[in-house]
């Protein structure tokens, strides 16, 4: 059995001035609301973001929202009174666990900062079915309720290569939705705007990645877990100065960690990649888990979905037509495989943990034989967890935490192997 004791990961010091970050967007989101002082648009989480804060809209992503509800397990009280209405415990636990509190009128937004009691209405609420189908049911739900208007850009799935044809489309779709746009705001599209704030989402995107990719040190300085909290300027900021100036200071802050040889996890013995949505009821007791283990998950497909290089300020409508379709959620199977292959030798991955999620089959790829077919091509192991984005009834937390260190063990007697037959070759040259 591999060693396990009572340790934390190091905090990370920028995380207080992110938190003041989120404070700041939440209190505008709600200023604006209750003021009408600025439009409120409703993003999904990929989508056209750029479109609207170059229209002056302050914007609201629902599935942060549901993050948190996940995140403070307030989500397993609310996702029975979505179910009442007809939306089954089968289909997205973002959406159940965001609207039945919203039926309940309740909000995590309120016991974390004094003062909101409710989420931001709507002047208009935009999706982008890149990521799932749900997420435009879930955003009509609310456009019925709020009797808000809803606009979308419908992309292709399961692509394998991006192509000309792929990114016309999307773009045309885009700047279709301008026109109504501007009516609902009352201010007049400027392209140049656009295009100041597609440059800021990439120099946010390129910083993010950066941020990302230090994992790849030995010791990593940073885990999944600090990711999952880290990536919300990411998320909700890009296109602002601001996330870019948060996304600097943190940038910092690892390599100072990097230059002094510290690691996020004690004595870093073992190094995972996530595949998959994060169980954000368990996201601290995941992170000590692993900590006490001495494996640091350091990288994950989930974290590096807001890494969006294809932005290009010169040609803002066909580069956010690239990058909302060149992501990992839309490809190919064929193509997750290699992109996920280039992160086990990028990370150095000694084991791949795959996360079925039950209600989110869109980020759920271990159902259809990827995990075998990866292991039998790189190598490294996979170990399949059964759980849930927010719905905790379908994770057994006694049977992952088991297979999670009988996984671990499988690494460490692995390691020995390997060391053994190094020395071994070592003594007869
Ligand atoms: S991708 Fe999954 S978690 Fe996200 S909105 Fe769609 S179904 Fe829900």
């Amino acid at each position: 059995m591999a060693e396990k004791r009572k340790v934390t990961r190091k905090k990370i010091k920028a995380t207080d001035v992110m938190k003041q970050f989120m404070a700041d967007y939440y209190y505008e989101l709600d200023h604006a609301a209750k003021t009408g002082e600025k439009k409120v648009a409703w993003c999904s989480s990929v989508g056209p973001a750029e479109i609207l804060r170059a229209m002056d809209f302050l914007i609201y992503f629902p599935e942060t929202h549901s993050a948190m509800l996940g995140a403070t397990r307030m989500a397993m009280e609310f996702i029975p009174h979505a179910n009442a209405l007809g939306y089954t415990p089968e289909i997205c636990s973002y959406l159940t666990a965001d609207i039945g509190a919203f039926t309940r009128g309740v909000t995590p937004l309120s016991r974390a900062y004094e003062g909101i009691e409710s989420v931001p209405k709507p002047d208009v609420l935009v999706f982008n079915t890149n990521q799932c189908r749900d997420i435009q049911d879930w955003f009509s739900w609310y456009s019925r309720e709020f009797e808000a208007p809803i606009v979308g850009i419908h992309t292709h799935r399961g692509v394998m290569d991006v192509t000309e044809s792929h990114i016309s489309s999307i773009a045309k779709q885009m700047e279709d939705i301008i026109e109504p746009l501007e009516e609902i705001s009352g201010v007049r599209f400027d392209l140049n705007e656009l295009k100041r704030v597609v440059a800021l989402s990439r120099e946010c995107s390129d910083l993010w990645k950066k941020v990302l990719d230090t994992a790849a040190a030995i010791p990593s300085p940073l885990t999944f877990f600090d990711g999952t909290i880290l990536m919300g300027p990411a998320v909700v900021g890009r296109g602002t100065q601001r996330a870019v100036d948060f996304y600097k200071v943190l940038l910092s802050e690892l390599e100072d960690r990097i230059e002094n040889g510290i690691g996020a996890v004690e004595d870093e013995r073992f190094r995972i990649y996530w595949e998959g949505m994060p169980i954000w009821g368990r996201l601290r007791a995941h992170s000590e888990l692993f900590t006490e283990l001495k494996a640091c998950v350091l990288a994950s497909t989930y974290c590096n979905s807001w890494i969006f290089s294809a932005f290009d300020a010169e040609d803002p409508f066909g580069s956010m037509a690239k990058a909302y379709t060149e992501l990992f959620i839309v490809r190919s199977d064929e193509a997750k495989e290699k992109y996920i292959t280039k992160m086990i030798d990028f990370f150095k991955v000694d084991g791949v943990i795959f996360h079925d999620a039950r209600t989110c089959p869109n980020n759920s790829n271990c159902r259809y034989g990827m995990p075998q077919r990866l292991s039998a091509d790189t190598g490294v192991p996979g170990l399949i967890i059964n759980g849930d984005l927010n719905d905790l009834r379908c994770l057994s937390d006694e049977q992952t935490n088991t297979n999670i260190e009988a996984f671990i063990e499988q690494l460490e007697e692995q390691k020995i192997s390997a060391n053994e037959y190094t020395e071994k070759t070592t003594l007869e040259e």
